[in-house]
């Protein structure tokens, strides 16, 4: 079939934050959702990109790197500017606006008007799945891996709630304007709905 030529078929440029974490799922997960993804560890690398993925990981020492990269006053400056971030797992903990219980020295970027609890899920079982109805995600529940996973406490006016665990009734997705963050992993599964769904935010922005 002959392409429209009226249809642009636009690959955005998609950071993932590479200091720490599964980077190599999360660009691989980009690709096949339609982006072009690009590591990004210094500034001039994060200026070139039209949206980021800040992967699951540890999420002190993601901060901790973020930190000697000094990348924090840059990473903050383009969230709070309005480009789409993505947030999974230890991504959504850095992405929160209020952690109660921090580990020493611990900050977030902020970005989701939202309380996280660091390791919530981790007493009961460290790891485990579940099938979920995700807000914006048509077809079949969206099968979801959960890892020392954090869950959203409370959440401010401005951000949708767009999954909770059925077993918990906690929140575990969430996003405000050109912000998602989920408590899970979208990279380490095959369904593509999550970062396709980031996909097109972050075209509806370029
Ligand atoms: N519990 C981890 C943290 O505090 C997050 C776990 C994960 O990303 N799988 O960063």
């Amino acid at each position: 079939m002959a392409a429209d030529p009226s249809v642009a078929v636009v690959r955005p440029a998609v950071g993932v934050l590479a200091l720490q974490g599964d980077v190599a799922e999360h660009l691989r997960a980009l690709r096949e959702s339609g982006a072009a993804p690009a590591v990004v560890r210094r500034p001039d690398e994060l200026d070139r990109v039209d949206g980021l993925v800040i992967p699951g990981g540890e999420s002190t020492t993601m901060w901790k790197l973020i930190d000697v990269f000094g990348l924090a006053e840059q990473l903050r400056k383009r969230i709070s500017g309005g480009m789409p971030v993505f947030g999974s797992c230890a991504g959504l903990i850095l992405l929160a606006d209020r952690l109660p219980d921090p580990a020493s020295g611990q900050q977030t970027l902020g970005g989701i008007d939202m309380t996280v609890r660091r390791n919530a899920f981790g007493r009961q079982v460290d790891s485990f799945e579940r099938d979920l109805v995700v807000a914006g995600l048509s077809g079949r529940p969206y099968h979801a891996v959960f890892i020392r996973a954090p869950w959203v406490e409370d959440v401010g006016p401005g951000v949708e709630i767009l999954a909770t665990d059925p077993g918990t009734s906690r929140i575990v997705a969430v996003r405000q304007a050109r912000a998602l963050a989920t408590s899970f992993h979208p990279e380490l599964t095959p369904d593509r709905r999550i970062h396709q769904m980031f996909v097109n935010m972050v075209r509806d922005q370029a």
